[in-house]
């Protein structure tokens, strides 16, 4: 595989942008690589600098879910680009997004378009901190919730993969009042509410967690994490930035049947454009500015390419069967897997929730953060050298999750098992 033009962009980023690039887990530093530089994408394809084509497993991150380029969303974006740019002033898209949102995700009865995931988080933290009066935040180790100040303790992610376990810069005042529990451990969230029920404004967790590899909620976890924030008088939000869109159309919130006050999302509902979103109980929703205290604002927000991308993308997926062939990609994906890792011996812990996977380097289980650590990370690295130099992008980390796209179909699939298949050979 050639490499030529991308080694030389390489050098260059590394010049102008630290760590030459704008997104930590976009080096492939821990698998010991320098990464391809990305030149175009189609379908469930994209192509690197050197003219080198990938299957991808990565979609953005998990924007992607219709594939790259639809033409449904290029038209879109190309119709609103057409009208303006951005405006500052609201718009009947904005209103129509809004609506939508409410109309899919269960608990949604207001919500407020941000411009990223981060954003998200940090207003839902703020609403609820101000509507409870309370200062303090539970989250869970190995969950990550974009890098708002007081959601870096004990994150997944980059700082998984980085192995970073706080971040400078972080103020001890900031951080000391997030408090990090272990994933599916009630018990634990149980202990600290009785402790300290009072002071605390919220619980934000990932209902299926997917920045620690992926992890399930065991049974009982999450509905026991809204038995308590009621009997406390604290808020539950599920950060479904991930889920949203992504487990089912309601996202994890219905596929599991527990409904949180507030639920930021972000990735699929921008169809590939800086989007966000944060909302809930109406009655909550209210304090935010104009119409209550709480301030928070973005000059971006609601932009309007931003908004035609996602109205593109939930259009395409209210379509017939969607879900399930989604379902059935993954399943085709993760059985296939599961069967070429059996075979060669190896010991492997897949989990997976439709079109979301991970597959950890260790015999598990794994249902948190401190058991996906036990992953063995250098022989994942091994492996994710021999998929990228056979054509598949995988995300360059254990602690991330494999997406599937509806742009992917049995061919593709076949094609990354039998690359999977020639690359055992030589792990
Ligand atoms: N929450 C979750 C669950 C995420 O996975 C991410 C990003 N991967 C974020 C929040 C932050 O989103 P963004 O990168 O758009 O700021």
């Amino acid at each position: 595989m050639p490499t030529n033009r991308s080694q030389a962009l390489w050098e260059r980023a590394q010049r102008v942008i630290p760590g030459g690039v704008n997104s930590p887990v976009r080096a492939m530093k821990s698998v010991g690589l320098n990464p391809p530089f990305i030149r175009r994408a189609q379908g469930c394809y994209i192509k690197d600098a050197d003219g080198n084509r990938y299957i991808d497993y990565v979609g953005s991150w998990g924007p992607m879910i219709l594939g790259h380029a639809q033409p449904d969303v290029i038209e879109a974006i190309k119709a609103a680009a057409e009208k303006g740019t951005s405006y500052g002033a609201p718009t009947e898209a904005e209103v129509i997004l809004a609506e939508e949102l409410c109309r899919w995700v269960p608990s949604l009865e207001m919500v407020r378009l941000v411009s990223s995931g981060t954003e998200a988080t940090m207003s839902a933290l703020r609403l609820a901190r101000g509507f409870t009066g309370r200062e303090l935040i539970v989250k869970f180790d190995g969950c990550y919730h974009g890098h708002g100040d007081g959601l870096l303790v004990s994150a997944g992610s980059g700082l998984a993969t980085l192995g970073l376990p706080a971040c400078p810069g972080v103020p001890a005042a900031v951080a000391g009042l997030t408090l990090s529990l272990p994933y599916n451990d009630l018990a634990a969230a149980e202990a600290l509410f009785a402790a300290r029920g009072a002071e605390i404004a919220a619980v934000i967790v990932e209902p299926v967690a997917g920045n620690m590899g992926v992890v399930l909620p065991v049974e009982g976890f999450l509905a026991g994490l809204r038995r308590l924030c009621d009997a406390h008088g604290a808020l539950l939000i599920f950060d479904e930035v991930i889920t949203g869109f992504r487990v089912g159309p309601g996202g994890a919130q219905e596929l599991f049947g527990v409904m949180p006050d507030l639920t930021t999302l972000g990735k699929i509902i921008g169809g590939g454009l800086p989007m966000g979103a944060y909302g809930g109980k109406a009655q909550i929703m209210a304090h935010i500015a104009p119409e209550g205290p709480v301030y928070q604002a973005g000059t971006l927000s609601g932009n309007p390419l931003a908004t035609a991308a996602g109205l593109a993308t939930l259009e395409f997926l209210a379509g017939k069967a969607v879900y399930p062939r989604l379902e059935e990609l993954g399943a085709m994906l993760y059985n296939g897997l599961e069967g070429l890792f059996a075979a060669k011996g190896l010991a492997c812990f897949g989990q997976r929730v439709g079109s979301m996977m991970c597959f950890f380097f260790q015999p598990g289980p794994v249902t948190n953060y401190e058991q996906a650590k036990q992953s063995d990370t250098e022989l994942f690295s091994r492996y994710y050298r021999l998929m990228l130099a056979r054509g598949i992008y995988f995300a360059p980390s254990q602690f991330e999750a494999t997406f599937v796209s509806l742009a992917h179909d049995a061919a593709a699939i076949d094609q990354t098992l039998s690359a999977v298949a020639d690359a055992l050979k030589e792990l």
